[in-house]
């Protein structure tokens, strides 16, 4: 990262093939309390930059073998998404130099004899660019961390956590699309809390939240698998998207998810189905080709689920099978 404005701590690397001219700038630049790095050739400059990462670089632009531009534009290439302030320090004042500097990735240029007070003028404001680039960073790390935050928020369902329409839809999307091309079966389950209706109106709304954030839990637990995601729907319907589940696997979940419930006890004093809280639903797979979307694989759970119900409730179906979790 970017080291503090204040020259304590500040490294400058000092590239010049002439030992006086480096003495020169190096004497004003540690007197002021910069620590300074030192190199005689491009490719020497090059090496030091990779290794110690100064905080600003002073440039000479004649030297032997490759001239200054090269070093700048190497050490660009070397930095990819950052940014070290370099400045040209040459004998040569002609405009061209100056474009062909700023051209290589240079950020100012000095002209030597460079007077002390010049220079250090120059760090200053160096500095405050190193500075306000810092703050503008973090600025954005800030931003992207709380979009992030707020993307998942857009995408959470406030009573169980769990997904909610939104974000089921985006990985309902994403798994069709990544199910293609892996050609891989998918399978998506629609389920409804049997008699909830009755439940909130035999326990009230606080009760029936209670029950809704335990059957979120239960769904949670049974979704450890990558590819494998809960969400709620809305209201008392739930949903679950399974990655390379086939038909058969899917069957054998839906059972599980049904023990997993069971095992909860949640009681359900005027249910017709049973003594505790149960649910139905129904059960589509398929290898999605370019054809399948979203819409119809919810199309084809949702009247799953519908035969699910008239089939006495606390079971799933399964649209393809033609087959219920009751049944062997
Ligand atoms: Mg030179």
């Amino acid at each position: 990262m970017i080291s503090l404005p204040n020259s304590d701590g500040c490294r400058v690397l000092v590239v010049d093939d002439q030992r006086s001219t480096r003495l020169a700038l190096t004497m004003v630049l540690k007197q002021a309390g910069y620590t300074v790095l030192e190199a005689d050739s491009a490719t020497s400059a090059l090496e030091v930059f990779q290794r110690e990462r100064p905080d600003v670089v002073m440039l000479d632009i004649e030297m032997p073998q490759h001239d200054g531009y090269w070093a700048a534009s190497r050490i660009r290439e070397n930095e990819v998404g950052n940014w070290t302030p370099i400045v040209f320090v040459s004998g040569m004042s002609m405009e061209l130099n100056l474009w062909r500097g700023v051209e290589a990735g240079g950020d100012d240029y000095l002209v030597k004899p460079v007077p002390p007070v010049v220079l250090l003028a120059k760090m200053r404001s160096i500095q405050r660019q190193i500075e306000m680039r810092r703050q503008w960073l973090f600025a954005l790390q800030e931003l992207r961390h709380a979009n992030a935050t707020l993307s998942h928020l857009s995408e959470t369902d406030g009573l169980t956590g769990l997904l909610n329409r939104r974000g089921l839809d985006r990985h309902i999307e994403a798994a069709i699309h990544q199910a293609h091309q892996r050609r891989k079966p998918l399978t998506l389950l629609l389920c409804d809390v049997d008699h909830f209706k009755l439940y909130n109106d035999t326990l009230g709304h606080q009760a029936g939240d209670d029950c809704l954030s335990a059957i979120g839990d239960v769904f949670r637990s049974s979704c450890q698998r990558e590819g494998q995601h809960a969400g709620r729907y809305g209201g008392e319907e739930f949903a679950l998207v399974l990655s390379d589940t086939p038909k058969s696997g899917a069957m054998t979940f839906a059972r599980a998810l049904m023990n997993l419930l069971a095992a909860q006890r949640l009681p359900h004093p005027k249910s017709s189905t049973g003594d505790w809280v149960t649910i139905s639903g129904g059960i589509t797979t398929c290898i999605p080709d370019e054809h399948t979307s979203a819409q119809g694989l919810i199309q084809r759970a949702d009247e799953a689920l519908y035969v699910a119900k008239g089939r006495g409730r606390n079971r799933f179906f399964s649209y393809e099978m033609r087959l219920d979790t009751l049944q062997k």
